[in-house]
């Protein structure tokens, strides 16, 4: 049987940043991933942004680690050479009413430690998008936006730099306590390890159930996208989001336009059981068409077309507004480290999430 200090369930950003960071500290670490590549859930269906840590309640992990992991982030991309840009988000309150709250968003803000917010005004919402609606904002210029997609490879190579396997094709499937550490159980072989991290992403309570460790559940939660037409793309420039919507389960759909230059619109908020059902009953084109036009006026049918869609790992269901990331050792069993409950802005804060799993083993 194979011996190592460090099993991680789950290769998404989580699960391959708290590789990268366990491996770096010396410890010998292999990653279970059950999919034929790294990243092919949550991690590579998302929107891509660099959260500047606005919305989360202060004091929280979610605001913590989203405005150290941004910083982080924007160095990882920097040095691998990962795309990503610090292009700046409005957050446009369309009338009076909507920017009475913009203020206490900016002391939130202020409160979780970001730096250069401004409230500006219509003039300075056309300077920077000249077709967004209106009538003040909230700007954030240090959000940004960074390639999924390129963002997971270069985490791979992180992990194989510090010596940390990824084996792909590979599902944790159980679990035995024995008296030399924690005997983990694949389809293929057994591998006995003294520290487990549950890094599954929207099945990190089953994950847990196969430890062995505590009971929680994660209730999934669908985003869909639509897209602009790519002729169309020229009308958003950056990032231009509504008020966060009032169920505190998405932040409203928005405009995100991605270092590929594509114009995303959306997530969309749909609580579902499954976890695999990224298309059935998605929402029409027509129903993305109102709230991308409360922010673009000059948006028609015909500017756009259906994109992908993600599910969030959220811990809250539908009913409570906000869970934090759960992301400490499991109070049954102490070979078990949860980096559960990532849904946004897991991607911002993926390295200083990593950071954290290390420092706790
Ligand atoms: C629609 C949407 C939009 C989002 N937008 C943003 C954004 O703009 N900015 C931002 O910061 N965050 C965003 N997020 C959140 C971000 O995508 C996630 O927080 C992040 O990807 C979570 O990564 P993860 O590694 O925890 O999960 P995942 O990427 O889902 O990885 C979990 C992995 O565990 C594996 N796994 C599960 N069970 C097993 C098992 N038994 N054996 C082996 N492997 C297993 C899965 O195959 C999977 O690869 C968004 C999320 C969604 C859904």
């Amino acid at each position: 049987m194979e011996e190592i200090d460090a099993v991680i369930v789950g290769g998404g950003v989580t699960g391959l940043a708290s590789a990268a960071a366990i491996a770096e500290g010396g410890a010998s670490v292999c990653v279970l991933e059950r999919h034929p590549r790294p990243g092919m859930d949550a991690s590579t269906h998302n929107s891509g942004v660099i959260h500047a840590g606005i919305y989360y309640p202060p004091g929280s992990l979610k605001a913590r680690l989203s405005v150290e992991g941004a910083r982080e982030l924007y160095a990882f991309c920097a040095r691998r050479g990962v795309p990503h840009a610090r292009c700046g988000k409005l957050i446009v309150a369309v009338d009076r009413q909507e920017a009475e709250r913009l203020p206490d968003l900016e002391a939130r803000a202020r409160a979780n430690g970001v730096e250069r917010l401004a409230i500006v005004d219509s003039g300075a919402i056309r300077r920077r998008e000249p077709r967004a609606a209106g009538v003040a904002a909230l700007l954030s210029p240090d959000t940004g936006v960074v390639e999924p997609e390129a963002l997971v490879l270069a985490l791979g190579r992180t992990c194989a730099n510090a010596g940390a396997h990824v084996l792909t094709g590979t599902s944790l499937i159980g679990a035995d306590e024995s008296s030399r550490g924690l005997i983990v159980r694949t389809e293929r072989e057994s591998i006995l390890c003294q520290t487990v991290v549950n890094a599954g992403g929207v099945f990190a309570d089953h994950v847990s159930a196969m430890l062995g460790g505590e009971s929680f559940a994660i209730h999934p939660c669908r985003g869909e996208y639509a897209e602009l037409a790519p002729a169309r793309s020229g009308a958003v420039e950056a990032l231009v989001y509504p008020l966060p919507d009032a169920s505190g389960h998405g932040l409203g759909i928005h405009l995100t336009k991605t270092t590929r230059g594509r114009v995303l619109i959306g997530p969309t908020v749909r609580h579902q059981q499954s976890r695999h059902d990224y298309e059935s009953g998605r929402m029409a084109l027509e129903g993305f068409l109102a709230p991308a036009r409360r922010l673009l006026p000059e948006l028609e049918l015909k500017d756009l077309r259906l994109g992908g869609s993600g599910i969030r790992a959220n811990l809250n269901p539908p009913d409570e507004p906000f869970a934090d990331f759960l992301i400490r050792r499991d109070r049954l069993n102490p070979r078990i480290i949860h980096a559960a409950g990532i849904s946004s802005p897991g991607l911002t804060a993926c390295l200083a999430i990593g950071r954290l799993v290390a420092s706790l083993i």
